[in-house]
């Protein structure tokens, strides 16, 4: 693959029918002139002035500024201010003899390779034959220019015009860059040096009129305009190189690897106007090559160890500025040798720096993301089976229960339990019973189809989400069908092993979402055991709980009215220490005949009813209330307050956090928010909106049961959260599955990356404690520290004793630990306003 739209050798051949173009017509006009210059008669004077201004010509062209443009470079001269002088002195046909000769001499001085030589002598005989034209239209006395200075200006101008016209298109080809964009660069400088030079050419000949000894003065007024003018260029051309280096290496300031290398390649190849560009990564794992020009990638894949020209490149090593890793290599590759200044050499190091920073960025970024994937398919699947979870199964279902995103038809749940699993597992082992759970799990996969989805609850439970069924009656059809795949016994070791199950169904939609289906149908899984029959539908005649939650349900206005909810406390606390940093204020409902009733049945019927912002309101007020009385004893632990998703669509929610701050008389750090993830909501901009709106309020923002949701990490890249909660079931489950305990790891591995305070939840024993401490982890919650509790207990706790409150014993003896990183020990610091993180460290 060539890295050119057009190869080296199209391009040479255009340039060469260009050149020869140009060369021709300038063959015709130096050919005219001879015969004009020697029809005419011959003076001593006029060789004498022709070889005077010749010289001249020969030294305006040699006072030069260069343009590097890849590896051409594009001079900028006086030689038409000389030629003009010339013009003016001579008979047109000597002058442009003079102008051709002059350009020879100076272009054989700088030995000019010889395309460009004849390309420079053409371009200014045709110039000087444009000039000597349109001052042939004047009187032609020429011995006064002044007189004359408005024809002068078009002489001077129209071969400043051509000039610029004939050099355009060449380098443009030569470097294979824009024409435009050629044309552009500089034009105003060089459009204001082509005045001044018209303005030097005026006086000298105004001088030689009037006092010719003057002459002696204009070397030297030439000489400090062009410093001025060689000066200006280069600060201009420095100005714009950091300005581009600062946006190249913005630009680079991205996660994604291939944006990195691709970015790195385009910019890189502006800045430096190289020819090609390739960055090569050689670290472990990413091994890759990147080549291309500012506007295109030609090559990215694995290194090809094509070979590498040192004299037409320029090689940089990629290495880390505080380890001294080798990540790398750039190389900016040249057409021709090219020596890059001494700023570019600066700008290159710089940018080489950048792009290490990038690439490792960009590496650490895709191993967290792999991570975070990794334990994602973990926290959705089960081990044994492979199959889906309940954690899957319940966001599917959510879902299918979705009728604004696409859920057509009837959605129907069915629960399906082995019967008499229990023997297999006690005669035949462990080994036997797993066996037949793997072999039930591939025969209802195989037998459930595309639209359904085949999850293992745990035990011998399995639960199948059937999605979009034409009617309900099919519900059972199908699940008599998938029961049916079971008839074949199993085989177990060559023992051919009979199995049975029963199942249950429910349909939705129902109030109550997916927790309420999984109930209905687990309800018709046991209506289905006690009756003896394979398959139940769900019916509500026989579901007691349902009229009682339909009461529940009525209730609710009443009670967010009258403020029946209360909360509880739960501390928080520093593992190592076993005291408390902050407190979590759960919502309990106590009903004046029910007694306590637990959240998670009275929050779905909330989320529901039209009285989710009452009842937030009411739970910050009561949760800030209960942080001001702890504050007034001297504990300025934060509390936490769980927010459910829905209320982050709530546009007033941080004007209510403010208000019940400012009533409380409390900082924004006072509060702490938990979330959980949701994958509808955190989509939406409003959230967004809102999410920043509370950060700027100071306050912590947490994400709650971690990892039970979706994409773990893109909801971090949205979220401004500063803690992380690992979900109970993690920690329940860490001491005796390998995937628990790995999905504890990676989020302590995530909370340490992005520098979050992860609290473990549910410690419910010692053994989990250590554990946690063992693998990073410094907050836990849980009843092995203390119990959900209400205020006046928690208050009772900190007045309970003088020192600090300890709901653990320290895991050392605080005498003998040095403390080391104040991440990994929160303490109990007392927390700056303005500051964030219960951890105060
Ligand atoms: P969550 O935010 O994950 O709260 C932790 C739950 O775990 C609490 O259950 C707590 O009592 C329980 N827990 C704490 N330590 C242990 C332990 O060591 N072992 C065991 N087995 N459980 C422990 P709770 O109070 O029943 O709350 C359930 C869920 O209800 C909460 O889960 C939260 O998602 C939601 N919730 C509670 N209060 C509110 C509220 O005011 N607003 C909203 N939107 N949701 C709330
Ligand atoms: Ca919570
Ligand atoms: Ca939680």
């Amino acid at each position: 693959m060539t890295d050119q739209s057009t190869t080296p050798q199209q391009t040479d051949r255009q340039l060469r029918l260009l050149v020869g173009l140009v060369a021709s017509t300038a063959g015709l006009v130096l050919a005219s002139t001879v015969v004009a210059a020697a029809l005419a008669p011959v003076t001593v004077d006029l060789i004498l002035r022709t070889l005077a201004l010749t010289v001249l010509v020969a030294i305006a062209s040699l006072t030069q500024v260069f343009i590097r443009i890849r590896s051409t470079h594009q001079a900028v001269h006086w030689a038409d201010a000389a030629v003009l002088v010339a013009a003016v002195l001579l008979p047109a046909p000597w002058a442009v003899l003079c102008a051709a000769a002059g350009t020879v001499a100076a272009k054989a001085v700088n030995r000019m390779a010889p395309m460009k030589f004849v390309f420079a002598v053409a371009k200014q005989t045709i110039t000087c034959g444009l000039a000597v034209l349109i001052l042939g239209l004047g009187d032609g006395s020429g011995t006064d220019p002044l007189a004359d200075l408005g024809l002068l200006a078009v002489a001077f101008g129209t071969a400043f015009l051509a000039d610029e016209l004939l050099v355009t298109p060449v380098i443009a080809l030569a470097t294979q860059t824009s024409a435009r964009d050629r044309f552009l660069a500089h034009f105003d400088l060089r459009v204001v040096a082509a005045v001044v030079r018209f303005a030097v050419a005026v006086l000298a000949l105004a001088v030689l009129a009037e006092e010719a000894e003057l002459l002696i003065a204009i070397p030297a007024i030439v000489l400090s305009l062009h410093l001025t003018y060689r000066g200006k260029l280069r600060a201009r051309a420095e100005r714009l190189a950091w300005q581009q280096l600062a946006e190249a290496t913005d630009a680079m300031n991205v996660v994604q690897m291939e944006t990195v290398l691709h970015t790195a390649v385009h910019n890189g190849a502006r800045l430096f106007s190289a020819d090609r560009v390739e960055v090569e990564v050689s670290l472990e794992g990413a091994q890759q090559l990147v080549r291309g020009t500012h506007s295109q990638i030609t090559f990215h894949d694995a290194p090809d160890q094509a070979a590498v020209n040192p004299q037409t490149t320029a090689i940089v090593p990629l290495v880390g500025d505080n380890d001294g890793e080798r990540v790398g290599e750039l190389r900016l590759c040249f057409r021709s040798p090219v020596a890059l200044s001494e700023r570019e050499q600066f700008t290159l190091r710089a940018f080489a720096g950048a792009l290490c920073t990038a690439i490792r960025n960009a590496t650490s970024y895709a191993q967290l993301e792999d991570l975070a994937g990794r334990h994602q398919h973990e926290a959705t699947h089960d081990l044994l089976t492979g199959l889906a979870n309940r954690r899957r199964l319940q966001l599917d279902t959510e879902d299918a229960l979705d009728r604004k995103r696409g859920g057509r038809g009837v959605t129907a749940l069915l629960v399906l339990d082995l019967n008499h699993f229990k023997d297999v597992n006690d005669a035949l082992g462990h080994g036997a019973g797993d066996q037949v759970l793997i072999a039930v799990a591939q025969r209802l996969s195989a037998a459930a189809g595309d639209e359904a989805l085949v999850t293992r609850l745990g035990g011998d439970e399995f639960a199948v989400l059937l999605r979009n069924l034409p009617a309900p009656a099919l519900a059972l059809y199908q699940a008599e069908h998938l029961l049916s795949t079971l008839h074949e016994p199993v085989d177990v070791d060559g023992m051919p092993l009979v199995v049975s199950a029963s199942a249950g169904v429910a349909t939705g939609p129902c109030e109550g979402g997916f927790v309420e289906l999984l109930r209905r149908a687990d309800i018709a899984m046991y209506q289905a055991k006690r009756t003896g029959r394979s398959v139940a539908a769900y019916a509500p005649d026989n579901d007691t709980a349902d009229r009682a939650r339909l009461v529940v349900g009525g209730m609710l206005p009443r009670a967010v009215a009258e403020k029946e909810f209360i909360l509880q406390f739960q501390p928080i606390v520093d593992l190592a220490s076993g005291e408390p940093i902050s407190a979590e204020a759960l919502a309990r409902w106590q009903h004046p005949d029910k007694g306590m009733v637990d959240p998670r049945s009275f929050l779905g019927s909330i989320e529901r009813s039209g009285l989710l912002t009452a009842f937030t309101d009411a739970v910050l007020d009561q949760a800030l209330a209960g942080a001001a009385r702890w504050r007034e004893l001297g504990c300025r632990w934060p509390v936490a307050v769980n927010i459910s998703p829905r209320s982050l669509l709530d546009r007033r929610l941080p004007a209510l956090v403010t208000r019940r701050l400012d009533d409380h008389g409390l900082p924004g750090d006072a509060l702490v928010l938990e979330l959980t993830e949701s994958h509808t909501v955190s989509q939406l901009d409003i959230v967004d909106k809102v999410l920043a709106e509370l950060a700027e309020l100071g306050c912590m923002i947490a994400l709650d049961d971690f990892g039970t949701g979706y994409s773990s990490l893109s909801v971090l890249s949205r979220v401004p959260a500063k803690e992380l909660k690992i979900d109970r079931s993690f920690v329940t489950q860490m001491e005796n599955t390998p995937s628990a305990a790995a999905v504890v790891r990676s989020h302590l591995e995530l909370g340490r990356h992005l520098d979050l305070l992860v609290v473990a939840e549910g410690v419910e024993r010692d053994s989990q404690r250590h554990m946690l401490w063992d693998l990073g982890c410094t907050a836990g919650q849980g009843h092995l520290f203390a119990k959900p509790m209400p205020i006046e207990e928690v208050l009772a706790l900190i007045t309970a004793d003088d020192g600090p409150v300890r709901l653990a014993p320290p895991l050392h003896d605080p005498a003998a630990v040095v403390r080391m990183p104040a991440k990994r020990s929160p303490g109990r610091a007392p927390r700056a306003s303005g500051t964030t993180g219960s951890n105060g460290g």
